[in-house]
């Protein structure tokens, strides 16, 4: 195995089956932009932040010289014309909302891209100058069996998105259609935006009788909270999820729990950020893998460990709420 990162690197994604030796010839695997292999969940807003923030240096200001579809259907048929629209077309900026990240184009189309279940990028880039040539393997011959859609923008990088599962999607979306797209049109506020507070917390949940966990992951009231940042926040906030989600609201307009929950939301998502962000910048120094950053988790996945919190003396319970496991601390999640 190289001692580079990015060679170590390539020879994982070659053990793993993604990528041929044939297919790294000539080329080399600057960063691959995905949640570790082991990895048994979908990617969460953290992790999909992480992924934008790695493909926006080599995206943004950037014209698409060649865009290749192995396969026009992932969840959803791609459109006809999605190749068509992109070349020659200039990436204004790489945003995201919720966990889609979106590609506002020079033409006014936004190229809308979600990672599904197993979604990864790989950004490859020539060692020689740029040789259009050298990156179409074998005659045009798909690199990996898994890459479905191939980038190949003018600053020399290839950008794969490779999907086993085939839940990610990809969409052009035209000019002033992004607010009416129908997987945006009625999708929650932003968890990291100025629009949560306590005050949102409490009008939201006014009235809603379904379990607080279970509000905290529809996609309606807040967007972007998966399984494992819910039971997070919860635990942060000291706030039992099989409360009913009504009784942290008042008629007052807001209670100290919908207060403390807004903060613990955005503070577990934005440590996760940050932790992702250090493990962006330390891959190029040391061999990191981008992944989830069970590092920050104090409670998900860890039944029967202590409690973290140093005054407490409990342990960490796993009950089962809607088909999913919820983690927390039954003495001081109240
Ligand atoms: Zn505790």
């Amino acid at each position: 195995m190289n001692a580079t990162p990015a060679g170590a690197n390539a020879a994982n994604i070659c053990n793993s089956g993604y990528l041929s030796q044939g297919a790294l010839r000539g080329a080399r695997i600057l960063q691959e932009y995905a949640p570790t292999e082991s990895a048994p969940h979908m990617p969460e807003l953290p992790e999909v932040e992480t992924v934008r923030r790695g493909l926006a240096p080599v995206m943004e200001g950037q014209e698409f010289e060649r865009v290749v579809l192995y396969r026009r259907d992932l969840r959803f048929a791609l459109p006809d014309d999605f190749e068509a629209r992109l070349h020659g077309v200039r990436v204004e900026n790489l945003d995201r909302r919720a966990k889609y990240m979106l590609a506002r184009l020079s033409t006014g189309d936004v190229l809308l891209m979600h990672l599904g279940m197993s979604g990864r990028f790989i950004v490859t880039k020539s060692t020689h100058s740029a040789v259009p040539g050298e990156f179409y393997h074998n005659g045009g011959e798909p690199s990996a069996a898994h890459v479905h859609v191939r980038f190949e923008m003018a600053n020399g990088a290839v950008i794969e998105y490779a999907d086993p599962r085939r839940f990610g999607i990809m969409d052009i979306i035209p000019r002033g259609g992004l607010s009416d797209h129908k997987l945006l049109a009625s999708i929650g506020i932003e968890p990291l935006g100025n629009e949560l507070s306590g005050s949102f917390l409490n009008s939201a949940l006014r009235g809603r009788k379904i379990p607080l966990k279970a509000a905290l992951l529809d996609q309606k009231i807040v967007a972007g909270i998966g399984n494992i940042y819910a039971c997070e926040a919860l635990f942060r906030a000291g706030i039992s999820p099989r409360r009913a989600a009504h009784s942290i609201t008042s008629h007052a307009g807001t209670t100290a729990r919908a207060e403390r929950l807004a903060i613990a939301i955005r503070d577990v998502l934005s440590d996760a950020i940050a932790a992702g962000g250090s493990t962006l910048r330390d891959y190029v120094n040391a061999e990191g893998e981008l992944g989830y950053f069970q590092h920050a988790f104090q409670v998900y996945d860890r039944d029967g460990e202590p409690c973290a919190k140093p005054d407490c003396g409990g342990r960490v319970t796993r009950i089962v709420q809607s088909g999913r496991s919820t983690y927390f601390c039954p003495d001081c999640q109240r």
